[in-house]
């Protein structure tokens, strides 16, 4: 059993304030492995001292010391490769190889981009060449930062990153189901050089640390990535003080697939599903087809899912693992047994456990099929390997289906009609589309229409959120 109570504050791993215990569980044997504690208001309290004391230094440092300090970091990163690949494995259920090659390069992508983002971003500039009024971009102050489970490195690096390149001081929470990734991005932190106060760790859950910090009057911004029902809490809570709120929230992607798609558009939808297990917020979650490809559609997305391999996390190879949580599990079954209730077609996968896998969070890769768009699993964000396939007549009634959610995060078409691609494109309301498989590069902004989220992470983007805006009049 590790031993992970403490917490990172003022450059120090401390003791918390009070004892309060909680066990880490394994997802692929439901066994416990580790400890941390769940903070409380005196370690929110001490944790935001230290970053107000610290944040009068750092928002003031050199653009080039921090380069100096953010490349140390990569190095130590890329150096930890492995150890930041089986933690995260480990804890949330990723199998190794996708552990390294998706989740730790995520995090290496960004902190490269971030560093090229603040060698050129603009912080200060006239506001324009016949005006004497100056424009000045300054770190917002203190930050509290607060990370979901199912990606956790590439969210903690898409909120540190910036935060720190930018000058602000910080609280990282990050999940309590999956910490450990997290105290190990303190570590490098630590062992890179930063000042002491600028970054801290507390370990708690949302009603607890979460809400301490959403609400603290000395937090002037709070980002977060999870789920809609806690960004919601999160805004009422920081209400109050009027603090910056940058949410990054769930999704219900909508995947059109025209019958000009090419051949293998339905097998890739599938795949990229089932990838993380579905855990993935801008997951193609609903697939579209056109009436005329149903049928063959429906056999090659059962195929598909059928040759998908479920297994233990700590294998290696390309086959998916667990759920994160018995939680989690448990809200998954119930959706599948809602399709099958609400009068959705199975065609692979279903409730019971995959043969041999009794023990453990782990689902069926699952397709309903003739799915409507008032369904609780064409609705409700699943967050499993679960896939609804609804069939649509023309292109306006398959965008109107894709558009008729109360999220907006991550929208597909697949078609060889370019013209078409960017037609539908621009009608779905959503912060990111893609078009026949194609994905976003490192430094594009990320986030979410509606109630996915309303701020967007990456790029000058990422930066722009952690920074106040001053004009000053009267300059030259
Ligand atoms: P969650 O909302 O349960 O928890 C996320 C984090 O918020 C955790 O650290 C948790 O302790 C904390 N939290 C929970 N309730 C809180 C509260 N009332 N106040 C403050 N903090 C609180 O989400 P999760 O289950 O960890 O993650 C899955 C969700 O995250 C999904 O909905 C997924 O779509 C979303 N997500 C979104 C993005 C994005 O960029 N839009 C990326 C990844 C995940």
């Amino acid at each position: 059993m590790l031993d992970k109570r403490k917490f990172y504050i003022n450059g120090n791993w401390i003791e918390p304030e009070r004892k309060n215990d909680f066990d880490v569980i394994n997802p692929s044997n439901e066994e416990k492995f580790a400890v941390i504690s769940l903070g409380c208001k005196d370690d929110v309290d001490k944790a935001v001292k230290c970053s107000l004391d610290s944040f009068i230094s750092w928002s003031k440092i050199d653009r080039k010391d921090k380069i100096i300090l953010l490349e140390k970091f990569l190095q130590i990163y890329k150096s930890r490769w492995k150890e930041i690949t089986e933690v995260m494995s480990l804890e949330m259920g990723a199998p190794l190889d996708w552990s390294s090659s998706a989740q730790t390069s995520s995090g290496a992508d960004h902190i490269n981009d971030f560093i090229k983002r603040l060698n050129s971003f603009q912080f200060e500039r006239k506001f324009s060449n016949t005006s004497n009024n100056y424009i000045l971009y300054e770190p917002i102050g203190v930050c509290g930062l607060i990370t979901p489970w199912n990606w956790p490195i590439n969210q903690i690096t898409l909120k540190v990153i910036p935060a720190l390149a930018v000058g602000c001081t910080m609280i990282l929470k990050p999940s309590e189901i999956a910490p450990l990734s997290g105290m190990l991005f303190a570590e490098m932190i630590h062992d890179a050089g930063f000042p002491p106060g600028v970054f801290n760790l507390i370990n708690g859950d949302g009603v607890g640390v979460g809400t301490d910090l959403s609400s603290h009057s000395d937090i002037d911004m709070i980002s977060f990535t999870g789920s809609t029902r806690a960004g919601k809490l999160i805004s009422k809570n920081a209400a109050d003080t009027i603090k910056r709120v940058c949410l990054e929230l769930g999704g219900k992607g909508g995947n059109i697939v025209f019958s000009d798609s090419h051949s293998d558009a339905v097998r890739e939808g599938v795949r990229n599903i089932m990838s993380n297990s579905g855990q993935s917020c801008d997951a193609p979650t609903r697939m579209l087809v056109e009436k005329s490809i149903y049928k063959r559609a429906i056999e090659e997305a059962a195929d598909e899912a059928n040759k998908i391999k479920v297994d233990i996390a700590s294998k290696n190879g390309n086959h998916i693992g667990p759920v994160i949580s018995k939680t989690q599990y448990d809200k998954i079954i119930d959706l599948i047994n809602s399709g099958i209730n609400e009068g959705a077609t199975l065609v692979a996968g279903g409730p019971e456990k995959p043969n041999g896998l009794e023990k453990g969070y782990f689902v069926k890769p699952t397709i309903f099929t003739d799915v409507t768009n008032d369904m609780r699993i064409a609705k409700e964000e699943i967050f499993g390997p679960v896939l609804s396939i609804i069939p649509f007549e023309d292109e306006d009634e398959a965008i109107s289906i894709v558009n008729d959610t109360s999220y907006g995060l991550g929208n597909y078409v697949q078609t060889q009609d370019k013209e078409k691609a960017k037609r539908v494109a621009r009608k779905f309301r959503s912060g990111g589309v893609y078009i026949n498989g194609n994905s976003a590069d490192p430094g594009t902004p990320f986030g979410g229409y509606r109630q996915s989220g309303n701020g967007r992470e990456g790029g000058d983007w990422g930066l722009e959120e952690y920074l106040e805006i001053k004009t000053i009049c009267g300059w030259e």
